[in-house]
């Protein structure tokens, strides 16, 4: 829990590659070196797509691998980033690249696929067994300006990876692997960060197993399916109604009637706790929020990557599985 080097190392991280973007092309990587000094092996370099694995890798490496991370701010949307020279100059780097998938992160696979020699990949969804053959026929249209308040769909599969606590272990472990196939003196330490990383997460895991105890006959709807992985996982049922759901999972707005059904259910009292995605806001959420605090239904704020600021991808989660605990009534 007390790293204070890594979470420093990690703010300014994120510092550097908001003044990069802001800054307009150029260097945009933000990498946290390691001190190649505490190394076994041989020091690699590591770049991960988005934060909310950016920070897991990070853990895993520890000082035998400089950790550049290509999103790190909420500002930044991860379904329609279009990445800088400088994002595509620091995977050619790289050793290890380490990317969602499932078409969540479609511009990291896609500079990968161009890398000659290719890297080491970790592709979260092919190691959970959930890469969408579909995503290449996915339309990927801009909207000028505007939040595509909506447009947050990603083809067949819930691509949030990370909020499914099994997902996590399993891509975790499997980083470990490469990072040990690619620096095999550093092997034993790599197996040491990765007990590490399991004894870190143990708060969050007592938080689920907590969960599960008050979570039963409970429902969630949500205005969006990011946090469905781990509302799955407490064994809360999904209440959200069904045209908005898949309107809302298919990049399609929903219909006003989807959302007239939606908000008559918060009134009726067949939803026990709205999740809502503070990172993707909109209208139409925002309507939904309004009907759920006029009908007495509990919100829980989630974000779709780790918040700018925030220690590490534990502190993130717990905060909010401990807001759902509240929503649920377990903070009595
Ligand atoms: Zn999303």
């Amino acid at each position: 829990m007390s790293r204070r080097p890594t979470v420093l190392a990690v703010l300014a991280a994120s510092a550097l590659t908001l003044a990069a973007c802001g800054g307009g092309g150029g260097n945009s990587t933000a990498t946290s070196e390691a001190d190649g000094e505490n190394c076994p092996g041989d020091v690699l370099d590591v770049v991960v797509s988005v934060n909310q694995w950016g920070d897991i890798v990070r853990q895993l490496a520890g000082d035998c691998a400089d950790v550049t991370t290509v999103i790190n701010s909420t500002a930044l949307d991860p379904h329609d980033y279009e990445p800088t020279t400088g994002d595509i100059a620091s995977f050619e780097d790289a050793d290890l690249v380490v990317v969602n998938g499932a078409d969540y992160d479609h511009w990291a696979s896609d500079a990968v696929t161009n890398l000659d020699p290719a890297p080491a990949v970790v592709d979260a969804a092919d190691v959970v067994g959930l890469e969408d053959e579909h995503a290449e026929e996915e339309d990927h249209s801009d909207e000028d300006g505007e939040h595509a308040e909506e447009k947050h769909g990603h083809g067949s599969v819930n691509p949030h990876l990370w909020y499914s606590p099994e997902y996590v272990t399993e891509v975790a472990a499997a980083v470990t692997d490469e990072l040990s196939a690619l620096s095999p003196d550093a092997a034993d330490y790599f197996t040491e960060q990765a007990d590490a990383f399991t004894a870190d997460l143990k708060p969050y895991d007592d938080e689920l197993t907590a969960l599960q105890g008050m979570a039963a006959g409970s429902s969630y709807a949500a205005t969006e399916t990011v946090f469905d992985y781990t509302a799955q996982a407490v064994g809360l049922t999904d209440a959200t109604p069904e045209g908005y759901r898949d309107a809302a999972s298919n990049e399609s707005d929903p219909s006003p009637s989807d959302v007239a059904a939606f908000e008559a259910a918060l009134a009726d009292g067949s939803i026990d706790v709205l999740v809502y995605n503070t990172q993707t806001e909109g209208s139409v959420p925002e309507q939904l929020r309004a009907a759920a605090e006029a009908a007495g239904v509990p919100v829980v704020d989630v974000t779709e990557s780790v918040p700018d600021g925030d220690d590490s991808f534990v502190t993130w989660q717990l905060t909010q599985l401990q807001q759902l605990a509240d929503a649920l009534g377990g903070g009595q």
